[in-house]
């Protein structure tokens, strides 16, 4: 069998079960009688866009959050200050260090290009239609107001790094649990409102909702949000350096408590708000959302879990179906470049976003990516709503799996 076939094969035997594929389906998500039923749509309900909204905007307060700054650390102080006051406390902190990479000596030859994850080696690239120009913008003038301008002049330094998260324990299961993450720093001399602003307010909002006195679930759920995305998801490989040899310890020894439960599962959320469509032959976007937005649910096709990954992102999908509001959910294949590919060969891990990480966003569909103009007056009540049913998504996919229910 020629290489190309074999791989073919092997991807087929992944993805090609269709029909079985879609029977499990139908077993996979967790059997959820009428009265959870009725309790998971009273959590979602207690979502609320302009809250959602707030929060974005709270977020924006520390300008791009941008790593190794003192408005990143404001950041990471005002969110833990948020989250214990839902009650979702304790609030913990990892602590770990970052080297920011020295400039290039003169004469010496430039560093070969990193890898390209996004067009996965089994398939060439899947980008498809017209691309738009895409990058980093390093340029402070390209931000025309002098008050954000202003905010991240700060660059960053090597050195320590903390991330936050916290944790709603499980009743009955509290050593084993789901990790819900979205990343809080930022980049590109905006305001990071939708990279990562969008998807770090909807994990603190999943911990506000889970974290009400009213509400139980059997396993545990840690809400974690994530620092140094943007510099190559340090972050959240501190996180699995540091904690992963610690999964399903009880200490101190016959207390009933994990430090670090089980990890059951990763759902990541980066970028939830900007659908607008392919870019337009001369290179320009949509101002308004296209009629056919929609969450785009990801696993990673090469990854070791990716049978397990593909599994979890079904239960999202039917989580969209049975309690998301205004927009469907779409599954794919090619889960890269976000803090749950850390996690992909260890354990089911999938990640939420507005467009397709690779095809879509990699070929320019965000044109606010990364760019000054991430800001939050950008983005349109559409916009929002779509990282709204995103947050309605993962909120019923995590009560089904951890068991949530309502105290009466
Ligand atoms: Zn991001």
């Amino acid at each position: 069998m020629s290489k190309s076939l074999h791989r073919l094969v092997a991807t087929c035997s992944l993805l090609c079960l269709s029909g079985e594929a879609l029977h499990a389906q139908a077993t996979i998500t967790p059997p959820v009688d009428s009265v959870q039923d009725a309790a998971i749509r009273s959590m979602v309900g207690r979502l609320d866009l302009e809250r959602y909204k707030a929060t974005i905007k709270g977020l924006t307060q520390f300008g791009d959050r941008r790593q190794g700054t003192a408005r990143n650390r404001a950041a990471v102080d005002w969110i833990e200050a948020q989250l214990k006051s839902y009650g979702c406390t304790p609030t913990e902190r990892i602590t770990y260090d970052f080297q920011v990479a020295p400039p290039r000596p003169a004469g010496s030859p430039p560093a070969p290009p990193r890898p390209r994850p996004d067009y996965p080696a089994e398939g060439g690239s899947h980008v498809r239609g017209i691309r738009a120009r895409t990058g980093v913008n390093t340029d402070s003038l390209r931000q025309p107001d002098p008050r954000v301008r202003a905010l991240n002049a700060e660059q960053t330094t090597s050195g320590q790094r903390q991330e936050v998260y916290c944790t709603k324990v499980g009743t009955t299961r509290p050593n084993e649990m789901y990790i819900v993450g979205g990343h809080m720093d930022g980049i590109g001399w905006g305001e990071a409102a939708n990279d990562d602003g969008s998807g770090t307010a909807l994990v603190m909002e999943l911990a506000r909702i889970f974290s009400s006195p009213d509400v139980q679930t059997d396993r545990s759920i840690r809400f974690v949000l994530w620092n140094n995305e943007e510099s190559g998801l340090n972050g959240a490989r501190a996180y699995v350096a540091q904690r992963q040899a610690l999964q399903g310890v009880e200490s101190p020894a016959g207390s009933g408590r994990y430090p670090e439960p089980k990890w059951l599962g990763m759902i990541q959320h980066d970028m939830m708000l900007f659908d607008h469509g392919m870019p337009r032959a001369d290179g320009t976007l949509s101002p308004a959302q296209r009629p056919e937005a929609d969450v785009n649910i990801e696993f990673q096709a090469n990854s070791k879990m990716a049978a397990e990954s593909q599994k979890l992102a079904w239960v999202v999908a039917t989580a969209n179906d049975k309690f998301a509001t205004d927009y469907p959910a779409t599954v794919g294949q090619h889960m890269t470049n976000t803090d749950s590919a850390p996690f992909q060969d260890i354990i089911p891990s999938i990640s939420l976003r507005e467009n397709e990480r690779g095809a879509h966003i990699g070929a320019g569909w965000d044109p606010n990516w990364h760019q000054p103009t991430d800001m939050f007056s950008t983005y349109s009540d559409k916009d929002f709503l779509l990282g709204l049913n995103a947050a309605q998504s993962t909120l019923g996919a995590i009560a089904m799996l951890s068991g949530a229910r309502l105290a009466r």
